[in-house]
C-alpha cells in the first residue's frame, strides 16, 4: 500500500517542520514539499501533528497471577495500544526457576504473536545457573539485547546482588543493557509481613509496606554495579523523587544510567489509599504511589532530561481480581492499566501545561525508547524508517473511562480524567489501523529483532 500524507507538521530534534510524506511497503520512502504521487490513499494532514507511533517499552500483556491473569491478552492490550497512538511495545520474558532463558522466550513470543502492534521483549534472568552466561548471550544473538532484573520478589523472581553482578558483566560486555526493578526486596518483605502479622491488612499497607527508601536503597546498589561492570542500566518505573538525585548523579560522571517513569506516578498521589477496599485496592502497584512533592520532582526530571522514557507498567487487574485480597492486602494482584492513555495523557498534563516542548513529547513517548533499546528504524519520521506514525489532533478532547477505554478491565485509574489531544488516524508498518475512532484491521504485529549496540541517548 502506498500513501501520501500531505501538509504534515512533523517535529524534529530542532524544529517543527512542514512536509508530505510518502509511504510506500512499510517504510517510509520520501519527505518533501508538494510531493506528487499516485497513492493509494491521500491524507491531508493540514492542522495536525504527525508524530512517530508511540513506543511503551513497559507493559505486560497476559501476564499470569495467583489471582489469574491480567486483564488484557495480546490482542486487547495492543488494540488499546493503538488506540492511543502506541505501535510498539516492550512486554517481559519471565521464565520460572530452573527454566532456560530461550525455552522461556519461545513460549512468550508464541503467546505474543496475535499482538496488533509490533513487539519485543526484556527477558528476566531470575537466577544464576551453569548455562546463564551462554543463555543470555544466546539471546542477544537472537536479536534480544534487553534483561529485566528484579530486585524486589526475592522469593519467587528477584535476584540478590551476586547475580546482579554476574548478569550485568556478561550483558554488559556482550553489548546489552540491564533494566531493574529497584525496590529491595528483603525490606519489603518484612515490612509486608510486619504488618500483616499486626492485623494491618487493608491497601493502604501495601503502600506502606514499600517505602521511598527501599527505591532509593536499590537504586543506588543497581548504579554502583553498573559502575562496576560498565554495564548499560536503565531503572524502570521510578516513583520517588529522591531516586533521582542518585539517577542524576550517575548521569553527570558519566555513567551509562538510563530511567523511566509511568503516567500514574506523575499524576496521583498516595491519597488514593484512603478510604475502604473497593476504592483504595485499584491503585495497588509496585512502587505504590507516592506523595505531592515527589509528583512534582518527577515532572521536573522529564524536563532536564534526568528522566528519558513514559512506559505504562500495564497490567491491569478486574474488581473482582483485586478482591484476592479483601483480607490481606499481600493477596492483591499488584498493577494498573494505561497502555491506551500514555500520549493523551502526557501531552495534556506535559505539553499543554507549558512542561514538555513538543519535541520533548516525542523523546520521552517514542525517540528515546526506540534509541535506549535499539529499534533502529522507529522512532522518527525520516526516509528509511518503518511507516509508524499518528495524525494527532491537538484539540479533541475526552474524559478516561473504563466504559468507554478500549481495555478488557472495568478499573480504569484514571476514571475521570480530562485529556487534550489524541489520535486520529494511526499508521503501522504503512497500513492504517485506525481511521478517526476506528479499528479498520487486525492484521499482527511484528516481532522486533535488535543488535547489540553502543548506547548515545538525548538527556
Ligand atoms: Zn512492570
Amino acid at each position: 500500500m502506498t500513501i501520501l500524507i500531505k501538509e504534515a507538521t512533523i517535529i524534529t530534534p530542532s524544529e517543527e517542520q512542514r512536509t508530505d510524506i510518502l509511504i510506500s511497503d512499510g517504510k517510509i520512502l520520501q519527505l518533501g514539499k508538494a510531493l506528487k504521487y499516485a497513492a493509494d490513499r491521500v491524507i491531508n494532514a493540514s492542522g495536525k501533528y504527525v508524530f512517530p507511533g508511540g513506543i511503551d517499552p513497559h507493559v505486560h500483556l497476559h501476564l499470569p497471577s495467583p489471582a489469574g491473569f491480567s486483564s488484557d491478552d495480546f490482542i486487547s492490550g495492543s488494540i488499546a495500544a493503538l488506540f492511543g497512538g502506541t505501535t510498539s511495545i516492550i512486554d517481559f520474558v519471565t521464565p520460572t526457576r530452573g527454566q532456560p532463558l530461550i525455552e522461556a522466550l519461545d513460549l512468550r513470543i508464541t503467546e505474543a504473536s496475535d499482538s496488533l502492534v509490533d513487539y519485543s521483549f526484556h527477558i528476566s534472568p531470575v537466577e544464576w545457573r551453569s548455562t546463564t552466561e551462554e543463555e543470555i548471550k544466546e539471546c542477544i544473538r537472537r536479536g534480544f539485547t534487553s534483561f529485566k532484573i528484579y530486585l524486589a520478589y526475592q522469593k519467587s523472581i528477584g535476584i540478590d546482588k551476586e547475580v546482579l553482578f554476574k548478569v550485568m558483566k556478561v550483558v554488559g560486555k556482550a553489548g546489552g543493557i540491564v533494566t531493574a526493578h529497584c525496590e529491595l526486596g528483603e525490606d519489603v518483605d518484612r515490612l509486608r509481613n510486619e504488618y500483616a502479622q499486626n492485623g494491618h491488612t487493608s491497601p493502604l499497607y501495601q503502600a506502606l509496606s514499600r517505602p521511598p527508601q527501599t527505591e532509593v536503597d536499590a537504586v543506588k546498589m543497581a548504579i554502583k554495579m553498573a559502575e562496576k561492570t560498565s554495564c548499560p542500566l536503565y531503572i524502570v518505573h521510578v516513583s520517588s523523587g529522591a531516586s533521582l538525585i542518585h539517577i542524576r548523579w550517575a548521569q553527570q560522571n558519566g555513567l551509562p544510567v538510563m530511567a523511566e517513569s509511568c503516567p500514574h506516578y506523575l499524576l496521583l498521589n498516595e491519597e488514593k489509599y484512603q478510604g475502604d477496599f473497593e476504592k483504595a485496592a485499584p491503585y495497588v502497584l509496585s512502587p505504590p504511589l507516592r506523595k505531592t512533592e515527589d509528583q512534582q520532582l518527577l515532572w521536573r526530571a522529564f524536563i532536564n532530561g534526568t528522566l528519558q522514557t513514559l512506559g505504562t507498567d500495564h497490567c491491569p487487574f478486574s474488581m473482582q481480581q483485586k478482591a484476592f485480597g479483601k483480607h490481606d492486602f499481600r493477596n492483591i494482584p499488584n498493577g494498573a492499566g494505561g497502555i491506551e492513555h500514555r500520549l493523551a495523557l502526557l501531552h495534556t498534563y506535559g505539553v499543554l501545561k507549558k512542561k514538555l516542548s513538543l519535541q520533548r513529547f516525542v523523546e520521552i513517548s517514542s525517540s528515546n525508547a526506540a534509541n535506549i533499546f535499539g529499534f533502529e528504524k522507529k522512532g522518527k519520521i525520516a526516509p528509511g524508517f518503518d511507516a509508524d506514525m499518528i495524525l494527532w489532533n491537538s484539540e479533541t478532547t475526552n474524559t478516561i473511562s473504563a466504559k468507554t477505554d478500549h481495555s478488557n478491565c472495568d478499573i480504569n485509574i484514571y476514571e475521570g480524567f480530562k485529556t487534550i489531544g489524541a489520535a486520529e488516524t494511526v499508521i503501522k508498518g504503512g497500513e492504517i489501523f485506525i481511521d478517526n475512532g476506528k479499528l479498520l484491521q487486525k492484521v499482527p504485529g511484528k516481532l522486533i529483532l535488535r543488535k547489540p549496540f553502543d548506547i548515545t541517548i538525548k538527556q
